[in-house]
């Protein structure tokens, strides 16, 4: 089995999750990335490859069980283990509509994505980062997600009331909490990042900070020492409220 360690990122076909495996990739790490999009997610392994870092594809569409699966014996198959799992994938589809007048459609949407993708990333990828001998996870949130923030008139971004999107990362936050009790006794840690407003596709490239600055955070959280904190949120400035 390979020294190196294997990391698969999901929606790392372009922004903050493509950046992400490029930084894990200079680490030394062997790269997975995860896309729905077979075209774009080659594509991307291929720059890294170009690059002369080690990194295939696997097609992860994380509202759908049934390609985590698959994902999961290819990466057994290939590397025999996980030692990071990056949930990155995000959608953002609110456009600005009033709670009271957004479609649950939407609702449904975003959690399926947002939320629920990460726990079947986790379900899925658990037994191969059981075999780790120390596997990080890190659950991609938002600030928006914090409900402290929400609350805080002050808050940077208190207009920005999206109810799709800030209750998915908040339930996502809430899943963190839950699976980093579950697993408090193996070599498992599980944490929430907030990369902050980030220029990309999701916001129609309106954020002030650049991938590079977004990825820091992340980075960070998923090569945390065995000393590292688990069940935390955080920026790049360290612990931020839930
Ligand atoms: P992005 O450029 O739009 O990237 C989103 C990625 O998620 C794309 O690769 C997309 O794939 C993928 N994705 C969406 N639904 C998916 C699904 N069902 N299965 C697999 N992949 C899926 O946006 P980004 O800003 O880099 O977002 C990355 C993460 O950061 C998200 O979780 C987002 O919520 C979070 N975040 C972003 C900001 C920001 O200001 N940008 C701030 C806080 C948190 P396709 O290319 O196929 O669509």
């Amino acid at each position: 089995m390979t020294t190196q360690l294997i990391s698969l990122i999901t929606g790392a076909n372009k922004g903050i999750g493509f950046e992400v495996a490029r930084q894990l990739a200079t680490l030394g790490h062997s790269i997975i990335i995860g896309a729905r999009d077979e075209a774009s997610g080659r594509q991307a392994a291929e720059k890294l490859r170009s690059n002369g870092h080690r990194a295939v594809h696997a097609l992860i569409d994380v509202t759908d069980r049934v390609t985590a699966d698959a994902a999961a014996k290819q990466i057994d198959i290939q590397f025999g283990r996980l030692d990071v799992l990056i949930n990155n994938a995000g959608i953002s589809i609110d456009a600005r509509t009033v709670p009271s007048k957004l479609g649950l459609d939407i609702l449904r949407r975003t959690f399926e994505t947002n939320a629920f993708g990460a726990v079947t990333m986790i379900q899925s990828m658990l037994p191969l980062l059981l075999r780790s001998e120390g596997a990080r996870i890190v659950n991609v949130s938002s600030g928006l997600g914090s409900l402290t923030q929400n609350c805080d008139p002050e808050y940077e971004f208190a207009a920005v009331k999206l109810l799709a999107y800030n209750s998915s990362k908040t339930a996502l936050n809430a899943f963190t909490i839950q699976f980093s009790h579950e697993l408090r006794n193996t070599n498992i840690k599980v944490n929430s990042a907030d990369p902050g407003f980030t220029a990309t596709d999701l916001n129609g490239h309106r954020g002030t900070r650049t991938v590079e600055q977004a990825a820091k955070v992340i980075v960070h959280l998923a090569t945390l020492p065995a000393s590292g904190p688990s069940g935390g949120f955080f920026d790049e400035n360290g612990p931020i409220a839930w």
